[in-house]
């Protein structure tokens, strides 16, 4: 198979009105107190006072940190009955514990301009759990990027890790840095910067960082190198490397091929599959680019694209030059998918996202939060019967609730997107092997991670009459794995 690389990832040179506005919607608009019907309905039958006690003290220790806690809610909302019903995680105050991350370290990046004036960005990088594992995560260079978000990530991330079934660690990282403008020579004086402060909380055994949003291999090289000479040392401190370096084939597709072979295991327990199926995507990034490729290999007809802008429809199916054509967009500093409307004479819808289309499956690859209960009441009427998420938390709360009451497919990115910390994981161990696999070694290695995590959600996830909760089946999974480890290593 031949392999088009995704990265490096280039600045972007405008901001478009429609980013600002987006930004507004990063973090979920409404507040606890105003909860919709939905909301309240789940709650009723998933909740105890004890539990809203619990969530109260951990909303009263991350005040404001909004991202952070919709993520824990949601995990104990599902683990609830299993850690209270086990003695010994409560004697061990185990969900506490795992909720409060081991490390959050904030570090001053200083640099130097093209200009020649110094600026100041603040790095950050959560140490959450490392039970399992040594502390394993991305970074992410966003101006969005703050303690709540990369707690948000590196909580969920721990959950994740477990479910690959391999030995690592949760944690997240990065900088409020705008890379839209830079010149080549900034992003690699920040990079450098930003290592010369991460490399002394990093290790190979310790904790082992890997790309994100606004980190692709161009900016993995430039911190490698940091940290090699920082160092003194050629390990796998770092993931998402050059192939000609200690990188690992089909890293770059790993996260969004994992997507789609999750989903096609979801599809099999309906007898369906993606042969023929209509496919709404989000985003034009690294994710969604693995998830149109292998999606219309295996048949299915991909008819979206989205960024900041808008949202690109394109009724004779995103293949082949087309699909390429994504990366060249990714790396025209200019972050617009209407690019791809003018190219190709499609449909362009400014300001509107995907969701509104007629499709079989939808897979929101984009960020977080960018689907919300009307998107997902508009896929619900539209008879979606698969939603797989391949960004992190890309689904509102109720969003995902809407969707388990329709009782559709539904997976969360902690379950789905974990194909590319995996081929990570892969990347790790042929680095500590001195060695490189095929393709085709690391692809079938790929599938199998995602076929356990699949039957680990339907094992802890099946409810009666067949239908699977997998937000549930991946939260216990993931939660019993960590858990287990915590209370054999004491009190630490
Ligand atoms: P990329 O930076 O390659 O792509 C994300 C793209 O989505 C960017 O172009 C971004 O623009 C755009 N975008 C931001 N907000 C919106 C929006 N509301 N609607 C449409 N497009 C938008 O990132 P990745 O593909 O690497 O990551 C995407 C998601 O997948 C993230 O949630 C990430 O955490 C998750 N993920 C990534 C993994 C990986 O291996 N890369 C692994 C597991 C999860 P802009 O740059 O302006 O924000």
């Amino acid at each position: 198979m031949a392999i088009k690389k995704m990265t490096p990832k280039k600045a972007d040179t405008k901001k478009t009105a429609a980013k600002k506005a987006d930004t507004k919607k990063s973090e979920p608009k409404k507040s606890a107190s105003k909860k919709t019907e939905v909301v309240k309905e789940v709650q009723k039958t998933s909740s105890t006072k004890d539990m809203h006690g619990f969530m109260k003290k951990i909303e009263a220790r991350n005040p404001g940190q909004k991202l952070f806690l919709q993520a824990v809610q949601e995990v104990v909302e599902t683990v609830w009955e299993t850690y209270t019903s086990n003695p010994v995680f409560v004697k061990n105050n185990i969900l506490e514990r795992m909720i409060e991350p081991e490390r959050v370290i904030s570090f001053k990046v200083t640099w130097v301009n093209d200009k020649g004036e110094v600026c100041v960005n603040r790095g950050y990088r959560i140490q959450q759990n490392s039970a399992i594992g040594p502390y394993k995560g991305g970074i992410r260079f966003d101006p969005k990027v703050d303690e709540s978000t990369l707690k948000f990530l590196a909580f969920e991330q721990t959950f994740k890790n477990a479910l690959t079934t391999l030995p690592m660690g949760g944690g997240k990282g990065g900088a409020d840095f705008d890379a839209k403008g830079k010149s080549e020579g900034e992003m690699m004086r920040f990079a450098q910067a930003f290592m010369q402060e991460l490399f002394r909380h990093i290790g190979p055994h310790t904790d082992v960082p890997a790309g994100d949003i606004g980190v692709g291999a161009r900016e993995v090289g430039y911190m490698f190198g940091m940290y090699k000479k920082l160092a003194n040392e050629f390990t796998g401190v770092i993931t998402g490397k050059g192939l000609n370096w200690g990188g690992s084939i089909f890293r770059p597709e790993a996260t969004g091929y994992g997507v789609v072979y999750f989903a096609q295991e979801q599809l099999k327990t309906i007898k369906e599959s993606f042969k023929g199926k209509r496919v709404a995507i989000s985003g034009f990034g690294q994710v969604s680019w693995g998830a149109a490729k292998k999606a219309s290999e295996l048949g299915a007809k991909v008819v979206t694209l989205s960024g900041p802008d808008g949202y690109i429809l394109d009724e004779k199916g995103i293949t082949g030059e087309k699909i390429d054509y994504m990366v060249e967009m990714k790396l025209s500093n200019r972050n617009l998918v209407k690019d791809y409307a003018d190219k190709f004479k499609v449909p362009f819808f400014p300001g509107k996202k995907p969701w509104e289309v007629k499709c079989d499956i939808a897979l929101p690859c984009a960020t977080q939060n960018e689907l919300n209960e009307k998107d997902a009441e508009n896929l619900v009427k539209n008879k979606v019967i698969c939603v797989t998420e391949g960004a992190n938390m890309p689904c509102t709360l109720e969003a995902t609730y809407i969707f388990q009451k329709a009782k559709i497919l539904f997976a969360p990115g902690k379950a789905s997107n974990a194909g590319g910390v995996s081929t990570s994981c892969f990347e790790m161990t042929q680095n500590a092997t001195f060695s490189g696999w095929a393709g085709s070694e690391v692809d079938a290695k790929l599938q199998d991670v995602m076929k356990k995590i699949h039957q680990a959600c339907v094992d802890h996830g099946k409810e009666k009459g067949g239908w699977v909760n997998y937000v549930k089946g991946a939260n216990i999974a993931g939660f019993m794995k960590v858990a287990k480890a915590m209370c054999e290593q004491g009190v630490v």
